[in-house]
């Protein structure tokens, strides 16, 4: 197959949008964004064995290079609306190209995202995303917000994608429930969304709950108290490895794409309320205080976080 049978076949199945004036097939792809929108854009690598065992799926390695994008869309509440995807595959395979548009595409139709273009090259398995989203001028959630007193609260549950990789790693069979959360996490969009004008900050959980809520801490001027016992964990994790285990995972394991958001105390109420709304489990898990850094005892916080490079 040629480049451009690839490009076809993926254009072929590419939903549109009404503010798509032109999508895939030009140089450039033209947009029409609503009067008064501000553009949030973001982008993210996944590079194979890095960031995905290399035998994952084809359409889960297509669904998680559009979750990841989706989710820091979330982290600030913006509504996502168009993507591009740089693709650098080892080969034209047809069957790869179909399974990872099945991933990709269903996910982008679930939440009316339009891929609008991109670039597809030869070389090691590597999928770049581009994803852009709409808000409001001054709606959007920044890490920035944190105040002294603000409660401190997660989305879902902790550590499961980083046990599913323990597991793996180990060579053990992943528990089913954990590499569901591995290879295809949620991204949280509607409690973004729903966030606006509640939340005083937001992260998404990438490289883990400790390490993700140091960078709130620094932007917003302040530090954090976390209660370890308070820690959301499902079924899955407390089954699959002892106590101790779990709170390292689910205080340090990345790739969860949780949200992690602060909100006034006098939220609470309007939180749990949301949380019945969305049928997502929002708990609260500490507190925003004076002075730097993320405390949380019981949990070795300096080995806290994956680092590139590192
Ligand atoms: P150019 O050489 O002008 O950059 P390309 O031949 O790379 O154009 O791409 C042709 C069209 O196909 C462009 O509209 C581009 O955005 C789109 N495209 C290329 N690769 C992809 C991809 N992996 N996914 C979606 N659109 C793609
Ligand atoms: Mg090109």
């Amino acid at each position: 197959m040629h480049e451009f049978d690839l490009i076809a076949r993926i254009r072929a199945r590419a939903a549109l949008r009404g503010d798509v004036v032109l999508g895939i097939g030009d140089d450039c792809a033209l947009l029409a964004p609503p009067p008064g929108m501000q553009l949030a854009v973001t982008m993210d690598t996944l590079n194979a064995g890095v960031h995905f065992p290399p035998e994952t799926a084809p359409a889960d390695i297509g669904w998680k290079a559009l979750a990841v994008n989706l989710s820091d869309l979330a982290a600030m509440g913006a509504d996502p609306a168009w993507c591009t995807l740089s693709l650098s595959l080892p080969e034209a395979s047809e069957d790869f190209i179909d399974g990872f548009s099945d991933g990709f595409l269903s996910l982008a139709q679930q939440h009316d995202v339009a891929l609008i273009g991109g670039d597809t090259t030869r070389g090691p398995l590597s999928i770049s995303v581009t994803a852009h989203g709409l808000i409001e001028p001054d709606s959007a959630l920044r890490r920035a917000g944190a105040q002294v007193g603000d409660a401190i609260w997660v989305s879902g549950t902790l550590g499961d994608a980083a046990g599913a990789l323990r597991q793996w790693q180990a060579g053990a069979p992943m528990a089913p429930a954990l590499q569901a959360r591995l290879d295809r996490p949620t991204p949280r969009v509607a409690l973004g969304r729903a966030l606006r004008g509640i939340a005083s900050s937001a992260i998404d959980i990438s490289d883990g709950l400790l390490a993700d809520l140091a960078h709130v801490c620094r932007a917003s001027g302040v530090g954090a108290r976390l209660d370890a016992r308070a820690l959301p964990s499902s079924a899955a994790l407390r089954q699959a490895f002892d106590a101790a285990t779990c709170l390292a995972l689910q205080a340090s394991g990345g790739d969860d794409y949780e949200l992690c958001f602060t909100a006034p105390a006098a939220q609470r109420d309007v939180i749990h309320a949301l949380s019945q709304t969305l049928n997502l489990p929002l708990t609260h898990i500490g507190e925003i205080v004076t002075g730097t850094g993320v405390c949380c005892e019981d949990v070795d916080v300096a080995a806290a976080g994956y680092q590139h490079f590192a």
